[in-house]
């Protein structure tokens, strides 16, 4: 049993709506101050379809001056008319968009799917999440609230006196995003950042520049402030590393690797501007003796191989009891060969391509590695035909937590089985939290009390059982150890971009 392409040489391009290609033949620049700009020195970056390879768009892409300008444009529109707003207001605008970005769904769909290659249905998932997420935190925006108490006597100087909390953005906030899932990393932070009151820069992923732009015109549409919203296409070391350590942003949220967490967190100690993280990840899968086979095969195979495993939360390293080892193995293997490989705008089409032939090759190596290193590569992890950067997705069994392929994020669709025989679960548990990382994690059991007690000790910010990576709007997601610092999505979302302030007021005259 082998996977291959449904045909190499289909070009997505000649398939999208007449939108989409109007779309694509536009100019494609910054936007600083509510202005369509080249950059101060004009640079620019190709976009590449990564299943064919075709070229798609040119992008203007921003240098450090660029940033400086972003930040000017929205401090100023902080201190303007952006906090001029009531709560209220905020969150009619932040509806107005999700209702927008419905009414673009195709284009926004076909984009995310020429710039990452992921398929289609991903991408209208995503689509309609990104609009829900609108109108989700406007509604949040409407209940931005503190809190009242009465302070100790100590406080008050004797005296009758009121405390109350308010609670205000934290100001101007830099967003800086992969290329995993674009539009919807970059939304996951701005809307809970414009609900809560603060204005931003976007640093989207030079490997995918384009569907934040529409997201960019739809802003000005709907009646965005000038300056509110500023998007600066580049590249990290340049535009990224200057939103990070630029004195006047007041908070830096990052979503990317723990390697580069760990740049943006040195850049940002110059004015300790505040950090949230949503970092990597190397998440156990955990099946017990008494799961249900037939549930755990579809599922740990999409726990892995959704979004080609380039997918912070993908459970990557699978421990299975040995009762059921052999069987669940067969039955991976076959349900595996049955996911169709494909450009994502093609129909049939389950896994499309990794994002570049840098990270084609990056995956590749980690298959050689793991083969070197004495692990059973049971099914695919061949390079497939054609211009794009298709890799079969490869099944392992016979890991140990020695392997570079159980230990390092590989961001591809390598799966990594290792096979236990224990029921004692702190063992269980300590295998599934052998890792520095500590974002997701699944358990499969039939058993209430068992799936119960394992999720309590696993260590990561999101834990799921008899299913994998359940996201949702409001459902706090982040990490534990190298995974991240603080949530996205929910209430925790929004608090992110939320200052406390106490007030104490004393009510009695002078005695
Ligand atoms: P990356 O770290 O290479 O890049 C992420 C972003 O940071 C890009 O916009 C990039 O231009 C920018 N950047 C690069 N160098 C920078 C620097 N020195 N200063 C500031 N910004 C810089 O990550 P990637 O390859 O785009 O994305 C894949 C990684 O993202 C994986 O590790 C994955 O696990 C992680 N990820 C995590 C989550 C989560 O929610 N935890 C979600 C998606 C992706």
């Amino acid at each position: 049993m082998q996977s291959d392409i449904l045909d190499p040489s289909w070009s997505g391009i000649a398939h999208v709506s007449d939108a989409t290609k109007a779309f694509l033949a536009q100019p494609h620049k910054l936007l600083i101050n509510g202005e369509h700009t080249e950059g101060v020195k004009g640079n620019t970056l190709n976009s590449y379809d990564p299943a064919t390879g075709e070229k798609l768009a040119t992008v203007c892409t921003g240098t450090e001056e660029d940033i400086d300008n972003a930040v000017k444009a929205a401090r100023a529109a902080f201190n303007g008319p952006w906090s001029a707003l009531s709560h209220f207001d905020r969150a009619k605008l932040l509806k107005k968009l999700a209702v927008a970005i419905a009414e673009h769904a195709e284009v926004f769909t076909e984009l995310e799917v020429l710039d990452n290659g992921m398929p289609r249905f991903i991408a209208a998932l995503t689509v309609e999440n990104i609009s829900e997420m609108f109108d989700y935190y406007a509604g949040c925006a409407q209940h931005i609230e503190g809190t009242t108490t009465q302070p100790p006597r100590h406080v008050a100087m004797e005296a009758e006196a009121l405390t109350y909390t308010l609670k205000e953005p934290v100001g101007v906030a830099g967003l800086i995003v992969p290329w995993n899932v674009p539009i919807s990393t970059a939304v996951l932070k701005l809307a809970p950042a414009l609900a809560a009151g603060c204005t931003v820069v976007v640093k989207p992923s030079e490997e995918t520049p384009l569907s934040i732009l529409l997201l960019g015109q739809l802003l000005k549409e709907t009646g965005f402030p000038d300056g509110v919203v500023n998007i600066v296409n580049g590249y990290g070391h340049d535009a990224g590393a200057r939103l990070s350590a630029h004195p006047d942003v007041d908070k830096v949220s990052f979503t990317g690797s723990t390697a580069t967490g760990r740049k943006v967190i040195s850049a940002a100690m110059g004015n300790l501007k505040k950090v949230s993280l949503e970092l990597g990840g190397k998440s156990p899968v955990v099946v017990m003796p008494d799961a249900d086979v037939e549930l755990v095969v579809p599922g740990i195979a999409l726990a892995t191989f959704f979004l080609q495993g380039q997918n912070c939360m993908a459970g990557t390293r699978i421990f299975i009891h040995e009762s059921l080892h052999d069987e669940v193995v067969e039955k991976l293997i076959a349900f595996t060969s049955s996911l169709k490989i494909g450009h994502g705008l093609q129909p049939e089409t389950f896994l499309g391509p990794l994002i570049s032939a840098g990270h084609k090759e990056k995956v590749l190596g980690y298959i050689s590695k793991g083969q070197e290193e004495a692990a059973k590569l049971v099914y695919g992890g061949r390079p497939l035909a054609g211009n794009g950067h298709f890799v079969e997705p490869a099944i392992f069994t016979g890991c140990h937590r020695d392997m570079a392929i159980v230990r390092e994020e590989i961001f591809g669709p390598v799966m990594a089985i290792q096979s236990f025989s224990t029921t004692n679960l702190d063992e269980i548990a300590a295998m599934a939290n052998d890792t520095e990382y500590g974002l997701s994690g699944s358990v499969w059991t039939e058993s209430l009390s068992t799936a119960h007690a394992l999720v309590a000790r696993i260590r990561a910010g999101q834990v799921s059982v008899n299913c994998h990576g359940a996201i949702g709007t409001n459902i706090p997601f982040g990490g534990y150890g190298q995974s991240g610092w603080g949530r996205e999505f929910g209430r925790e979302g929004l608090d992110a971009y939320l200052e406390t302030k106490a007030v104490t007021a004393r009510l009695s005259a002078r005695q």
